[in-house]
């Protein structure tokens, strides 16, 4: 399975501001010397030298990932902002997919607002179905696209095809993938995702604030989390910050390092980016959730930043 990000930050779109842009090229041409710049080749070596948070960006789009399994199948996980710039490239694509599972953790804006701008849930043609342990998923999705917010409704507009599907079972079939879900720590609800095809194993599990019990090594949360090649997970504080923001659902990056630690993870994409930190202060916390997990002696796990337009293979 193939897992791409297309919107890796929490709470609000994030646009690069032009100061930050200003910044980052005034740090750039402070880098420069005159041999830097002497010739195409090396031009391309200093870029290729330059630190990522200088040179590319996270992204500010909120949460959407692709998923594409083994067989084909694709799946979406949440349709934050990023699913937009989804829908965007499925134009540009010689063989774009007829057929989406989207899968949603929960219906907060920066998990849904993006659902109006998802091209094939218009399109008779193509096949859409919407996945949520949630018993009333199409009365909660209709009844946020609805005049005055948007200029249509999902009834007046959307295909007449879609299909609401509330996930009863606690394991389900997608495509070559099994497919199983839990609920997270997050006010009002929210679920993640597991999915296992091929021996390999990928966990979606945002928004959630981490609380004892998911340490615990019972059988439900091995289920759940164990095992995890790649694991997404809600970071978007720091320690200090969850603190001070405690109940408001989300994890920390040093106790999502614990928590990849406990389960065995091997690849830990930190995810739901906060809003107020630019991509020097996101690498800044990468590099700390890398030294931290050293710090405990776990030299297996890999910890990376969810970036928008990032691919993983699995
Ligand atoms: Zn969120
Ligand atoms: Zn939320």
């Amino acid at each position: 399975m193939i897992v791409k990000f297309w919107g890796a930050r929490g709470s609000i779109p994030t646009p690069t501001r032009p100061e930050v842009v200003r910044k980052k090229i005034s740090s750039v041409l402070m880098r420069a010397k005159p041999a830097d710049l002497a010739s195409p080749d090396s031009r391309e070596a200093f870029l290729d030298r330059l630190p990522p948070w200088l040179f590319g960006t996270v992204g500010g789009n909120t949460s959407c990932i692709e998923i594409t399994l083994a067989d084909g199948t694709t799946v979406i996980i949440d349709a934050g902002s990023g699913i937009g710039a989804l829908s965007a490239d499925l134009k540009r694509r010689v063989e774009a997919p007829r057929t989406f599972h989207v899968l949603f953790s929960h219906f907060h804006y920066d998990h849904v607002q993006g659902l109006p701008f998802f091209a094939p849930a218009y399109d008779p043609r193509y096949s859409v179905t919407f996945y949520s342990p949630l018993g009333d998923l199409e009365k909660i999705l209709k009844s946020h696209m609805v005049h005055p917010y948007f200029p249509i409704t999902m009834d007046e507009k959307m295909s007449k095809s879609l299909v609401y599907q509330t996930v009863t079972e606690r394991v389900f079939t997608i495509g070559s993938a099994r497919v199983s879900w839990f609920e997270l720590n997050h006010p009002g609800r929210a679920f993640g995702y597991r999915f296992e095809e091929n021996g390999k194993v990928f966990v979606y599990a945002s928004d959630t604030e981490l609380r004892d019990h998911d340490f615990d090594k019972t059988e439900e949360n091995a289920s759940f989390y164990g095992n995890a090649d790649v694991m997404v997970l809600d970071t978007q504080y720091t320690l200090g910050e969850a603190i001070e923001k405690f109940n408001w659902g989300h994890s920390s990056f040093s106790l999502g390092v614990d928590f990849a630690t406990t389960w065995n993870t091997k690849e830990l994409y930190l995810y739901h980016h906060e809003p107020l930190y630019d991509d020097q202060r996101l690498f800044r916390n990468l590099r700390s959730a890398r030294w931290y997990a050293r710090r405990l002696g776990n030299t297996e796990l890999a910890v990376y930043l969810a970036e928008e337009g990032a691919e993983v293979q699995l």
